[in-house]
């Protein structure tokens, strides 16, 4: 038998905010009204394509190159304001109880947005006939790619409510651990779904859901008995 390796622990450096700020969290305003600004830049993007698609805007430069350089700022836009939205909702989860839908709007208001940047433009543009074919063509691939990718990376994949986050933190307490390529987090870190990994991260159950870790391992839940309102997945 070979010899197991020791893993190596990464542990998160403590922050020094949360020992004298009083809420725990911090708080999140910076960040949604840094989506905020953003999604209002993409949206004011798309509207200066449409004004150069009928003409009412002029550059002195090719449209189909004013048409490219606006989606590509609109998709950076979109994209780093949905990174903003998911991370604020990390911190500061909306609460489910009584507003599923809401929570699910909330959740995803990454993926609205990136749809609302995208899709008037691209639904203009398919309809406008003074353009020509090589032009419309061009820029409606480069429009709906954008909207593809914006969508696909402005998605939630693992929405946590309040109430599942309150429930964790308050089940869970000293370090849980986390790899870097998986998707929940652990209370051991000898944990048979981490066999295979050398390399954990470790903090506090708040710090492994910043980290985007948002469910508890089912192996580790059974093990310490853990049931409640928090999101358990199964190991694959
Ligand atoms: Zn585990």
């Amino acid at each position: 038998m070979e010899e197991k390796k020791p893993k190596k622990i990464i542990r998160k450096a403590a922050d020094q905010s949360e020992t004298t700020a009083p809420v725990k969290g911090g708080s999140t305003i910076g960040l949604r009204i840094g989506s905020a600004v953003l999604w209002a830049i993409a949206i004011a993007c798309e509207v200066l394509c449409i004004l150069l698609l009928n003409g009412t805007l002029y550059v002195p430069i090719s449209l189909m190159t004013a048409l490219i350089i606006g989606i590509v700022i609109d998709l950076i836009c979109v994209v780093v304001a949905a990174m903003l939205w998911k991370k604020a909702n990390r911190i500061k989860p909306m609460k489910k109880e009584g507003t599923k839908v809401g929570f699910y709007l909330w959740s995803q208001l990454g993926l609205i947005m990136a749809i609302a940047c995208f899709l008037p433009l691209i639904v203009i543009l398919l309809k406008n006939k003074d353009l020509d074919k090589k032009t419309k063509r061009i820029v409606a691939v480069v429009a709906i790619v954008a909207m593809v990718l914006a969508g696909a990376l402005s998605i939630d994949y693992d929405p946590i409510s309040a109430e599942e986050k309150a429930s964790a933190e308050s089940l869970i307490e000293g370090d849980v651990y986390w790899t870097a390529f998986g998707k929940k987090y652990h209370i051991d870190e000898d944990c048979q779904a981490l066999a295979n990994s050398n390399t954990l991260y470790a903090g506090s159950v708040t710090d492994a859901i910043e980290a985007n870790r948002t469910a508890l391992c089912a192996f580790c839940a059974r093990n310490h008995e853990i049931e409640g309102e928090l999101k358990i997945e199964g190991a694959e």
